[in-house]
């Protein structure tokens, strides 16, 4: 049974929905004893780039009282904490800090979304450059994973979507994030989102890459990355996932420890 869930998304990101106060509804009927909010990070746009799937700087403030507040009047019946998904823009890092400490976030998610910037082409789950998608999947994960920001690496295998076939390199790169993830001993997170739109094929989570981390000996959590409150209470998908890492001989992490990014 799922108790914790750290990956949560709210209205704001613009393709999730639900009000903040019914996912906290969702997460007791579910019987999750610690929720943690990792909305979607905002950044400061740069030349070329055309925000899609996060909110704007604007947003945060009402971002992060919403769910302090809620964290207030839920406080005895569930453990609610506050953090972002956010890529990893290293020129962009002095910013994603400063967002932390300002909002006295209790942590990171790393949602490697992007290479660079978000922009058309530099997704990760379509990536234009074929030719070098290892190589900056590879640098942006241990650059990340490096920095100490981040408490959890979400839906690690989302490079997969850009292949047309696992590959002995695609199989190598897989390897690499394992191992990078493994030394610095931050947890990969088996993705729901993924199961919810059907799974199969070539997209996350991809059984060949949770057999590497089988064998490598990763921590592995459950991430619901829940863009609904009724993700939360979607017993399938729970079921499914525990049932795949019950078979490759995965026990999944029952809770985060949380890195707090920017201590006060
Ligand atoms: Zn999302
Ligand atoms: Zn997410």
């Amino acid at each position: 049974m799922i108790t914790t869930n750290f990956h949560t998304h709210t209205v704001r990101c613009g393709h999730a929905e639900g009000a903040d106060e019914t996912y906290i509804e969702e997460a007791i009927k579910a019987g999750i004893t610690t929720l943690g909010f990792s909305d979607h990070a905002p950044w400061i746009q740069i030349e070329g780039e055309h925000h899609g799937i996060r909110m704007a700087m604007e947003q945060m403030d009402d971002y992060v009282s919403s769910i302090n507040r809620l964290k207030r009047q839920y406080a005895a019946r569930i453990d609610i904490k506050i953090g972002l998904e956010a890529e990893y823009y290293p020129a962009r890092l002095d910013q994603l800090k400063a967002l932390c400490a300002r909002h006295d976030l209790d942590y990171l998610v790393l949602g490697n979304h992007f290479h660079t910037l978000e922009a058309y082409g530099h997704y990760y789950g379509g990536y234009a450059d074929v030719e070098h998608l290892f190589e900056h999947y590879i640098v942006d994960t241990q650059g990340a994973l490096a920095s100490g920001l981040y408490s959890l690496y979400a839906h690690p295998d989302i490079f997969v979507r850009s292949l047309k076939s696992w590959t002995k390199e695609a199989e190598a790169c897989a390897r690499t994030i394992l191992e990078t993830a493994k030394a610095h001993h931050i947890p990969v997170e088996y993705n729901l989102g993924g199961l919810r739109f059907g799974g199969g094929g070539l997209t996350y989570p991809y059984e060949p890459f949770w057999k590497l981390a089988a064998e490598i000996g990763n921590d592995v959590i459950i991430g619901i990355d829940a863009h609904s409150p009724y993700d939360l209470t979607d017993d399938r998908t729970k079921s499914l996932a525990e049932a795949n890492l019950k078979r490759l001989g995965i026990t999944p992490l029952k809770t985060l420890t949380l890195i707090k990014p920017v201590k006060k």
